[in-house]
């Protein structure tokens, strides 16, 4: 690519022997043959000192790293090699910018990740990680490069994970900031690469770990809930089979059953509506249902259960329901009727449940300003205390296990309401005093909610 032949390399070269003889005559016409040697040689020298002294600049100039920019001014061939020296320097500055793009985009999805990336050099020393590993483990950029992993992950399970060697599975560490009340769950797996380097990935399994344990929980109750009835009724059966009876007795005995399969009857349907509120799609915004037809529903179905509960000798409950224009005036509600009829009537059979004989349970069809509304269900019950009320609405949760399943509770009521609420937009709001009575409400956002447009009356159906 450099051509010292070339026209101009060919006159440089002429120029140069002409002044070597020009020089060398000048020599013999002064001091003869020897005068003319002596010239040829000087001129000689002369001419390789001015390139030595060039070639020193371009030396010194590429052992300072050969900057294009700071490239020497020479004339000559060699401002041809410093020249094709910049270009070659520069393609090379731009091949090793676009790579340090690369790497900087490349550490940019590193740090990007969901999940922590952390390496190790071969004596477990932290060469890299990003964020998502610094916020796993608590590590600072500054401080912790160069640690031992050891030294900074100090849960017992690691360090024997990491000494055992067998990196084929994971293995599940506390979070830094995991606590009893705030469970924060790691996933951490090492993978070897390269010359006994290591690539430690660690995933938040806090949500996962949750809902195996949620599912855990969930099949025991289940189980269980299912077991204590069939066992009175396996017993009952017993009875039956190796006892001679009289026929009162035995009426009595299979109203017991009769008691224990409407119980598991109850759980089961609970069970079904649960799963079918989690595997449907969220309900339409084209069915409406008269607010009238849902709460009057609601009040008939109060009215029976008190009647059944309340012993004839007992003090009645104090029912009140709004009026047939109130009713009337709270128009539609969009959405699922079976789902929204399951919701308002579980609280309104709660507090007829939970409220003793002569007790007073008052529901409400409130408007709010933003065009909100919701059923609100008060009674003068036993009341929940405050440690209670966040847990309430969770599956199987009860404060007095007997005193439910003695009402036909299945523990499940609840949870039911809060999520047909939440598939609505709306909330299940709940407020109790201890000894005092409680208030759940069903919140229904405005959007699912218009004024009836039916002129017929609502209680035509
Ligand atoms: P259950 O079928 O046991 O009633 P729920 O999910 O409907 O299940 O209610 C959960 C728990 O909340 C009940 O076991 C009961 O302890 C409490 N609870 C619900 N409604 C009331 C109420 N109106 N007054 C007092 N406690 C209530």
């Amino acid at each position: 690519f450099l051509n010292p032949w070339g026209p101009c390399m060919a006159w440089r070269i002429f120029f140069f022997f002409s002044l070597q003889c020009a020089v060398a005559a000048l020599g013999w016409w002064l001091w003869g043959g020897w005068g003319a040697a002596v010239a040829a040689w000087v001129v000689g020298w002369c001419v390789v000192a001015w390139i030595l002294q060039r070639m020193m600049q371009v030396m010194r100039w590429l052992r300072a790293d050969a900057d294009p920019y700071a490239a020497p001014e020479l004339r000559g061939p060699w401002r041809e090699v410093v020249q094709r020296i910049c270009r070659l320097q520069r393609v090379k500055q731009q091949q090793v910018q676009s790579q340090e793009q690369k790497l900087q985009d490349f550490l940019a999805a590193l740090h990007a990740s969901p999940n922590g990336v952390l390496l190790l050099d071969g004596e477990g020393r932290i060469e890299w990680f990003n964020q998502q590993s610094a916020r796993h483990f608590g590590l600072d950029l500054q401080r912790d490069l160069w640690q031992h992993i050891g030294n900074l992950v100090r849960d017992p399970a690691f360090s024997a994970y990491d000494s055992a060697g067998d990196y084929s599975g994971e293995v599940l560490l506390n979070g830094r900031e995991h606590t009893a009340n705030h469970p924060v769950f790691l996933s951490v797996q090492l993978h070897p690469y390269g010359e006994g380097r290591r690539l430690m990935l660690s995933r938040d399994v806090t949500a996962l770990q949750q809902a195996e344990a949620m599912r855990r929980d969930f099949v025991a109750n289940v189980s269980h809930e299912i077991r204590t009835p069939l066992t009175v009724l396996a017993g009952f059966i017993e009875t039956m089979q190796n006892l001679q009876l009289d026929e009162s007795e035995r009426k009595h005995y299979l109203g017991l059953m009769a008691q224990q399969s409407t119980r598991m009857q109850y759980l089961v349907n609970d069970l079904l509506t649960l799963s079918r509120l989690e595997g449907s799609p969220l309900p339409s915004m084209q069915e409406w249902t008269p607010v009238a037809v849902l709460v009057q529903r609601c009040q008939q179905e109060a009215q029976a259960l008190s009647q059944h509960l309340i012993p004839a000798h007992a003090a009645p409950h104090t029912l009140e329901f709004p009026s047939a224009q109130v009713l009337q005036a709270a128009g539609e509600v969009a959405g699922n009727f079976t789902e929204l009829y399951s919701a308002f009537s579980n609280l309104v059979t709660n507090a007829v449940r939970y409220t003793p004989a002569g007790g007073r349970i008052c529901v409400q069809w409130l408007v709010h300003d933003d065009g909100s509304a919701c059923l609100q269900v008060q009674d003068t019950g036993p009341g929940i205390a405050p440690e209670h009320l966040p847990r309430l609405s969770e599956r199987f949760y009860r404060i007095d296990r007997s005193r439910s399943r003695d009402s036909g509770g299945t523990g499940l009521g609840l949870a039911i309401a809060k999520h047909v609420l939440q598939r609505h937009g709306g909330q299940l709001g709940i407020a109790s005093v201890l000894g005092q009575g409680s208030t759940f409400s069903a919140h229904l956002p405005a959007q699912r909610l218009r004024a009836s447009v039916s002129t017929l009356s609502p209680f035509a159906s």
